[in-house]
């Protein structure tokens, strides 16, 4: 059995031919970051149009590279939920379409439910699992379960990681810097953060917060935007130009969210432990999302489960940000346990708001 899984739920258009056991056939991605690079941030109506440019040439590209027609599928899995209403909006109609003309069961994908089981398309790692997701629109903490079932134990309060740090690159002026043109402003800061000093300034977390397992990544944006003002005051440029010690600020900025990160994920695993609710043996923790794909975050991250004797399992890079694959490989995990198959094309929907498994943050001490 075929799956074909489509995305669009922010600024990438990707799609994937897959089989049942997690083989990709043929997979397409059209990145519209160049677009948005210029104008300095998405703008929906922009993404829309890129995607509906997109959509069926990348569909087709990966049914001519998998050698199939749209009726050896036996289902087409689509992001639904959550993400950008313009971007969702295309991936939708086009797949409704799509099901439509060829009589194709449909599969509706939680992006972020993508993201957690990604990993298990390479390797196995069975449930339950705590699983990070650090991305663009989000930083979570939660339980796997099931394929379908998930323990919400914390998130952010007020920006995500991969946001701030997309915001540091942009205020730093990075698309004009030599190194870093195309690449995403997180990419920009990891690859800048290798040659500047990380104990160069110190940011002081607010003092007095208690999140449980929650995140907050608005005080290191605001500090770090406060030293940036400093350092252009004291060096004499104009916001737009290059300052001198970027590469610390890059530095200092990176390991501060790894380490915000890195304690509440510890955080989660005792708690975890205390609930008994991993496995006493090879618990493990996943780590996804576009954030994911930095090293530095990673290796910060290993130090806590090494500390903690859980095994750290991240998808390579490439699919840690969005793709079409890891949509197929979530329809596959679903039609494998016939879960979550639409055969009534009335009932479908996008939403762009859609909450990620069961909250119990509120429990989380
Ligand atoms: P979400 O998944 O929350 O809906 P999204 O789909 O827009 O958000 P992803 O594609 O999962 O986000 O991730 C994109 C984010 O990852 C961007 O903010 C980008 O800066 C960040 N990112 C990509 N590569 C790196 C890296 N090497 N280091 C840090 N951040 C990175
Ligand atoms: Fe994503």
């Amino acid at each position: 059995r075929l799956v074909l899984g489509i995305e669009t739920s922010c600024d990438d258009t990707g799609a994937a031919v897959m089989d049942e056991t997690g083989v990709i056939l043929g997979e397409s991605l059209h990145s519209q970051k160049d677009v948005h690079l210029k104008t300095g941030g998405i703008i929906p109506a922009a993404a829309q149009r890129l995607h509906r440019e997109n959509i069926a040439r990348v569909v087709q590209e990966v049914l001519d590279k998998s050698g199939i027609g749209p009726r050896e599928l036996s289902a087409v899995a689509t992001t639904v939920k959550p993400g950008l209403a313009l971007s969702l909006g295309v991936g939708l109609e086009y797949s409704l379409n799509f099901i439509q003309q060829h009589k194709t069961p449909f599969i509706p994908i939680h992006h972020m439910e993508a993201h957690a089981l990604t990993v298990r398309m390479i390797q196995s790692v069975p449930f339950p699992f705590l699983v990070l997701l650090v991305s663009g629109g989000h930083c979570l903490l939660a339980v796997a379960r099931d394929i379908d079932n998930f323990l919400l134990l914390g998130q952010t309060v007020d920006k995500s990681p991969g946001d701030v740090l997309d915001k540091m690159a942009r205020r730093l002026s990075l698309a004009k810097h030599p190194k870093c043109s195309m690449l995403s402003g997180g990419q920009a800061i990891e690859l800048l953060a290798l040659e500047g000093d990380r104990m160069k300034f110190l940011l002081k977390s607010p003092a007095g917060q208690q999140y449980g397992c929650n995140f907050s990544f608005a005080w290191v944006q605001n500090q770090v935007t406060q030293l940036i003002n400093k350092k252009e005051e004291a060096e004499g440029i104009q916001e737009g130009e290059i300052l001198s010690c970027v590469n610390d600020i890059a530095a200092v900025a990176q390991h501060t969210v790894a380490s915000h990160i890195a304690r509440r994920t510890h955080q989660a695993i005792l708690f975890c432990k205390a609930r008994g609710l991993l496995p006493q043996s090879n618990p493990s923790l996943v780590v996804s999302g576009g954030v994911a794909s930095n090293t530095y975050i990673r290796e910060t991250l290993k130090l806590v489960t090494d500390a903690t004797n859980l095994d750290l399992f991240c998808p390579p890079p490439k699919l840690c940000t969005d793709n079409g694959v890891m949509v197929a490989w979530n329809g596959v995990e679903k039609l494998r346990e016939g879960r979550g198959i639409m055969t009534h094309k009335d009932q479908i929907r996008y939403e762009p708001r859609a909450p990620f498994g069961t909250d119990i943050s509120g429990q989380v001490k």
